[in-house]
């Protein structure tokens, strides 16, 4: 064995393989993998090799559609069959509601240009003969599903990887990982040590354990997994002779099953309900080749479905069943990325469709490794999108979950019940008291909506049960005051003797004075928003840095990694040792007024102050900023003076109608000021022209902030899109994101975020377009649950253009 190598890839799935071959494909080819038996031993061997281009996220869609063009690619390369079978695949509704979540499945597909198209049952029944139309509403059609050869497509991958010049070690299992002091990486086998400056972990199976070696407990758990194998079937055999075709794949959602031809006969796997987690602790280190026990019992209903829908498979004899256990993080999405704290240590796991995403996330990491960017937007699919709140159990929980839910349609406005309530604040019972509904974002119970009694959230693709409620919170604060909670947000603490020097090279805009905030992007080397934060400065060497939940591990990942190392500064997340209320609305003021004997005048306390005060009794910080887009300022305090300070302006407000608001009421209020909203408006895909934030850059400050020359291009250049906002002539609907934007019929962009701007009562859609038709006002329209709708350029704010609410 080697002694040095620049990576070590542990694991030779079809992860690790895709990963070692795409480093090697980009010229990092001193490199090695380490399988602790032979390629293919995790769950990669008994795959069913299903490969298909839909996902609920198009940036990971996109992702699938390069791996399955793959394919070819490595086939050639290698020499080795991958025995790719592109037979097409239907995806069947068998109900109303179902074939419109198809329909949005399909017009999120046009802008990423694929070529799917709507059927009707019998158009499906046409394509396939085994199934019974009258059990369907319709079905998409797409032409880039089928399957591959699990062993073939590994070896492919394995085989092109050492053509370009990798090592692969068999039968060597990595035991141990020390990082030294240099970065670098001692990794200990049972056949000896190697050196190296990188690691994947691309355990599959083991991933938990490869991820314990260096102390972390990675959000991936496997669950079983079974489908069936018939023998020979007269239907199918007639049918490829036929037709010269072979049967095409078939996800029937609403029997939550799938199928797909093998040899003669057709293979059909289900989610079950009564899902089972494997090796829930840890797993065996001696798991080889062999299968799980089978239990038809188990997966019995669902059969059930599947043999009503597909009535040829009640005639076909049982040849095998294979139950098989393969991982799955919490949302079903890969963890791809470098995990935070760590030099150079390198997750490929989770990948629970390896055969579909696992080209994309060989790409994307081999990309981020050499590069230090992934080239495309993998929030989705990023290591960092969980906390430590994602602990064992709570993996657990949400694995189930997603399992059984794994061909269940999701509402818009529907929040998941699995390992909830988890992070609740100090008000949480108060705010359940008065109606709250909680949606669950990054762990934390935060509220959406408060439900007049008896109401609740009903389930839906077009407007439901909170429509109401929602727009009376939303004009509530415009003619008066509301109280929203946000202790949601990240909330950063910046501080040393370097802090505001750091800041400024870090972030794109100007760092303000103290007692002064400002809105700055954060950009990547390619100039592209990785981040949209309010800054504030506390005191020269003290500053509070609010930015979005989600994006808390993203962030700090990315702090950590350009903090300089003579420690002259230190970040550090505050979590929920910092919690925040926000009043918002003309009447604002004067709630607050009543709760200091400080003047909160607008000469006194103008908009865009920040300063630490006392507000009765409570200390807290008050900055005077609002994301409504009104007269606001948004309060924080340690989360032990939370219900104090609830109360205390709760009764302070009562005087002048205050009224509590949930996050969808903001949305509607910021849609009609035009603000957009990091992970929608705002990712790694834009640049901060396209996006509108130019104002917010400061190409003129003296630091050399990072993107400044990626941004001071784009300035020249101009970018290629716009964001827009466009009223949409809705009726019973109203955009949720990612559907087309047409010009005169052609799609020419997509939406990224909408709704119902209640106050101003019209509905609502951002997204982004060519900057040459960015300014048309007419001729465009929005498809909306397979319509087409007419919508208009919305060019200024609809709400108080100038802005002079939220100054005066
Ligand atoms: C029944 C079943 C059906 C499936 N059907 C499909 C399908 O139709 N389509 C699809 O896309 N996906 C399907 N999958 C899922 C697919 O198999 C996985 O997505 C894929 O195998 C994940 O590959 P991996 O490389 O991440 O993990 P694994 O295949 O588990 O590979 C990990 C490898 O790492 C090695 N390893 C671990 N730890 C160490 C160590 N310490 N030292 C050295 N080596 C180590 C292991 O021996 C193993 O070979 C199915 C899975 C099952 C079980």
């Amino acid at each position: 064995m080697k002694s040095h190598a620049r990576v070590v890839v542990i694991g030779g799935g079809v992860v690790g393989c895709s990963v070692l071959y795409h480093l090697t494909k980009f010229g990092w080819t001193d490199v090695v993998l380490l399988e602790r038996s032979e390629l293919t031993s995790g769950s990669t061997w008994h795959a069913a090799g299903g490969i298909h281009t839909i996902n609920g996220d198009p940036n990971v869609a996109k992702l699938q559609k390069y791996t399955v063009e793959l394919y070819k690619e490595i086939e050639e390369y290698s020499g080795q069959d991958v025995g790719l079978h592109l037979t097409s695949g239907l995806m069947l509704a068998a109900t109303q509601q179902r074939f419109e979540w198809l329909k949005s499945v399909l017009a999120k597909g046009k802008y990423a240009g694929m070529d799917a198209e709507l059927l009707t049952a019998k158009e499906a029944a046409d394509m396939m003969p085994l199934l019974d139309p009258s059990h369907f509403v319709g079905a998409v059609y797409d032409p880039n599903e089928g399957h591959v050869d699990p062993y073939g497509v590994t070896h492919a991958y394995a085989k092109s990887a050492k053509k370009n010049g990798a090592e692969i070690y068999l039968h060597t299992r990595v035991e141990d990982l020390v990082q030294l002091e240099d970065g670098t990486w001692r990794v200990l086998t049972d056949k000896g040590e190697i050196r190296a400056e990188h690691i994947v972990n691309a355990g599959g199976l083991w991933a938990r354990e490869v991820g314990r070696m260096v102390g972390l407990e990675l959000p991936v758990l496997a669950m079983e997994h079974m489908y069936l194998i018939t023998e020979d079937m007269p239907e199918v055999i007639e049918y490829n002779q036929r037709s010269g075709k072979e049967i095409q794949h078939c996800v029937d959602f609403d029997g939550e099953i799938y199928l797909r031809q093998e040899r003669n006969g057709m293979l059909m796997g289900t989610y079950e309900k009564a899902c089972r987690p494997w090796s829930p602790l840890s797993t065996p280190w001696d798991f080889g080749h062999e299968l799980l026990a089978e239990d038809l019992e188990r997966i019995a209903p669902e059969l059930e479905v599947g043999f009503r829908h597909f009535p040829a498979f009640n005639k076909a004899g049982i040849k095998k069943i294979i139950n098989g256990p393969f991982t799955f993080s919490p949302d079903g999405n890969p963890l791809v990325g470098p995990v935070r704290g760590m030099t150079n240590y390198w997750s490929a796991c989770a990948v629970m469709a390896g055969f579909s995403q696992g080209g994309g996330v060989g790409l994307a990491l081999a990309n981020w490794m050499i590069n230090g960017d992934p080239g495309f937007d993998v929030f989705a699919m990023d290591v960092s999108r969980y906390g430590d709140y994602a602990t064992l159990a709570y993996t657990n929980a949400k694995v189930r979950e997603n399992y059984t839910r794994r061909f269940s349609i999701r509402f818009p406005n529907e929040e998941l019940p699995a390992a909830r309530p988890l992070l609740t604040t100090p008000i949480y019972d108060k705010l359940k008291a008065a109606g709250a509904v909680f949606g669950a974002s990054y762990g934390l119970e935060t509220p959406l909506w408060f439900a007049p009694e008896g109401v609740e959230d009903k389930f839906s693709w077009r407007r439901s049960t909170d429509f109401d409620s929602v727009g009376a919170e939303a004009k509530a604060v415009r003619a008066g005051v509301g109280l929203m909670e946000t202790s949601g947000y990240a909330k950063y603490s910046v501080s040393g003797d370097g802090a505001r020097e750091w800041l400024d090279t870090l972030l794109a805009g100007r760092i303000p004075p103290t007692g002064r905030m400002a809105l700055t992007p954060m950009l990547n080397e390619a100039g592209k928003l990785i981040g949209d934060f309010t800054v504030a400065n506390l005191d020269e060497e003290e500053f509070l840095v609010i930015g979005s939940g989600i994006a808390e591990e993203y962030h700090m990942r990315w702090f950590e990694q350009h903090l300089p190392d003579d420690g002259s500064v230190e970040v550090s997340p505050l979590g929920l040792g910092l919690v925040g209320l926000s009043i918002a609305g003309p009447k604002a003021r004067d709630v607050l007024a009543k709760l200091t004997h400080l003047d909160m005048s607008d000469s006194e306390f103008p908009f865009m102050d920040i300063r630490e005060m006392d507000i009765g009794m409570a200390q807290a910080i008050v900055g005077r900023v609002s994301y409504t887009g009104d007269l606001g300022y948004e309060i924080w305090m340690r989360p032990e003076y939370q219900r104090y300070l609830f109360d205390a302006i709760m009764d302070a407000g009562a005087e002048f109608g205050i009224s509590l608001f949930g996050a969808r009421a903001l949305n509607s209020l910021r849609l009609e000021k035009s603000f957009g909203s990091w992970s929608r408006e705002y990712r790694p895909l834009y640049g901060p022209l396209e996006a509108g934030l130019s104002r917010f850059v400061a190409l003129g400050k003296e630091a050399d902030f990072i993107g400044k020359e990626a941004a001071l291009k784009e300035k020249a250049e101009g970018g290629s899109l716009r964001l827009r906002t466009f009223v949409v002539s809705a009726r019973d609907a109203d955009v949720i994101g990612d559907e087309p934007i047409f010009l005169n019929g052609e799609v020419k962009g997509w939406v990224t975020s909408g709704g119902f701007a209640h106050p101003s009562g019209v509905s609502v859609a951002i997204g982004y377009v060519p900057k040459e038709v960015a300014d048309e006002i007419d001729g465009w329209s929005i498809e909306i649950l397979g319509e087409e709708l007419p919508a208009r350029l919305q060019p200024q704010p609809l709400f108080d253009a100038n802005g002079s609410r939220m100054r005066s």
